[in-house]
């Protein structure tokens, strides 16, 4: 049987039960509890070929798969890293510089994700530090001068959000996704790829064993 077969029997074998699983709201982290550890690393690396082959590493990210994948992505490829197969390295850095950035919300397919400012609670705005909110300078309530800072308002921009109120992260920069699609076109599923992770499932699932 060839490798990419192999990896796609086992992937068979999950789909079937993640559908019924998926329809009640179960996550694929949940639904892989129950399989073996060959099962899980089909399922992972199956989905990220096939979510980069045809939409971009963005559209695995879009897609919900890295958020549900990447712990398991990371220690899988913290081993794979250790045998010969050179790309399962740069994976690795990929993932990890993935999850540093990673804010845990939902991202578009370009790479940026908007969640609420919370230097700021999604106002957009903080107090003003020269009047502390009140607006006015000086204590004597006659001798009241307008705050220049704030022009009286007594809040100025969020200095963490810039005034508005969203936090945007932006995952396309930080690994370029462009240079990054280019490179796994080359590697994907091509017989080296899986055979490396067919050599990966049967080592890890041996040392698991012992
Ligand atoms: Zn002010
Ligand atoms: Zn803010």
């Amino acid at each position: 049987m060839k490798n990419i077969e192999k990896v796609e029997a086992l992937m068979k074998e999950v789909s079937g039960v993640w559908q019924i699983d998926c329809a009640n709201g179960k996550t694929l982290s949940e639904t892989l509890e129950g399989f073996s550890l060959a099962h899980r690393i089909a399922m992972r690396f199956g989905n990220f070929n096939y979510q980069v082959y045809n939409g971009g590493i963005l559209v695995y990210i879009s897609n919900r798969y890295f958020a549900d994948a990447y712990e398991d992505m990371l220690y899988y490829l913290k081993k794979g890293a250790e045998t010969d197969y050179a790309p399962f390295a740069r994976l690795l850095e990929t993932f990890q510089t993935l999850s540093e950035t990673y804010s845990g919300g939902d991202y578009d397919d370009k790479g940026n994700c908007r969640t609420r400012c919370d230097a700021c609670d999604g106002d957009g705005t903080e107090d003003c530090i020269t009047c502390g909110g009140l607006g006015v300078l000086g204590d004597d309530e006659n001798d009241n001068l307008s705050c220049g800072m704030c022009g009286g308002d007594g809040s100025t921009p969020c200095d963490e959000c810039g005034g508005s109120g969203e936090i945007v992260s932006d995952l396309w920069e930080c690994i370029n996704a462009d240079e990054f699609d280019s490179w796994y076109d080359t590697i994907c599923d091509t017989d080296e790829y899986w055979c490396a992770v067919v050599t990966l499932m049967e080592r890890l699932a041996t040392e698991e064993r012992n």
